[in-house]
């Protein structure tokens, strides 16, 4: 099982002038092996959601639940989350000098199976999942994040789900400055994950174009904290085509 369920999120950010609120009320279901798109205007609050789901300290939820296959998400710090089968890319994405993404990689793996995967086979998977996102092999022994071009970011990130296998992804702009041979790579990668099956993709992006790679089954449009329109696939071509003026010049009226 695989159901992440958000009911009524709202969500403020402390700022210099004292808290925000950002989310207004947020209610969304990704059922087993569901992809959803949440898209979205700029400063609408889709990477407040991940953070959110993520448990950023920055991030107060002030109303509403989220759940994990029944389990109270909120109440979790942020590695039981990780452990309870949540991957949230933007968890890590901080430079670790001195931390090779190999052994970061089987710190993450330890840290969320409760035991260090077996040495041989886990080299073995490390170098295919590498290979698999056309990173060189030497890319292991280089420390996180640091010099990484966004491409390799964003590899190292898909290298990451699936090693680690969870249960949903919650992928924030994953496909935000690749061109478009690492956006098939890093797309083949989601979707290698997503035929393991019982698998959920909670996909945020500003643009239409990884959803060519990447199908969605459900299409959610997030204007000023909130859902304002969902649909089916065929949403993600008319927000192409038309853009997302029609939202935001109603919510600014
Ligand atoms: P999106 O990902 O859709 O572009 P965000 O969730 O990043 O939107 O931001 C939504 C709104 O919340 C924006 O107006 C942004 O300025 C504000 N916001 C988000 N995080 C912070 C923060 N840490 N401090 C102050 N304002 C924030
Ligand atoms: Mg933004
Ligand atoms: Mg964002």
């Amino acid at each position: 099982m695989s159901k992440l369920e958000i009911n009524d999120l709202h969500v403020s950010v402390e700022t210099d002038d004292g808290p925000k609120t950002i989310l207004k009320g947020v209610t969304l279901t990704i059922d087993d092996g569901q992809t959803h798109a949440i898209m979205g205007p700029n400063g609408s609050g889709k990477s407040t959601l991940a953070y959110s789901i993520a448990g950023h300290p920055k991030y107060t939820v002030t109303g509403g639940t989220v759940t994990l296959d029944g389990q109270d998400v909120l109440s979790m710090s942020v590695d039981e989350r990780a452990r309870a089968g949540l991957f949230l890319a933007m968890q890590y994405p901080v430079e670790v000098p001195g931390v090779s993404v190999s052994n970061f990689l089987r710190t993450a793996k330890t840290a969320i199976d409760g035991e260090a995967p077996k040495l041989r086979t886990w080299v073995k998977d490390v170098n295919a999942a590498l290979k698999q996102l056309d990173l060189d092999p030497t890319f292991g022994t280089r420390s996180v994040n640091e010099g990484f071009s966004g491409g390799e970011k964003k590899r190292h990130e898909i290298a990451q789900l699936e090693l680690l296998d969870p249960k949903v992804a919650v992928l924030d702009e994953t496909d935000s400055g690749l061109d478009i041979d690492a956006l098939k790579t890093v797309s083949d990668g989601v979707n290698r994950f997503k035929s393991k099956g019982d698998k959920g993709v909670l996909l945020i992006t500003h643009y239409t174009r990884i959803l060519r790679y990447i199908k969605p089954d459900f299409v959610h449009v997030f204007v000023d904290g909130r859902i304002a329109e969902q649909g089916g696939p065929e949403l993600a071509d008319q927000l192409e085509a038309e853009g997302y003026d029609r939202y935001t010049k109603s919510a600014t009226v």
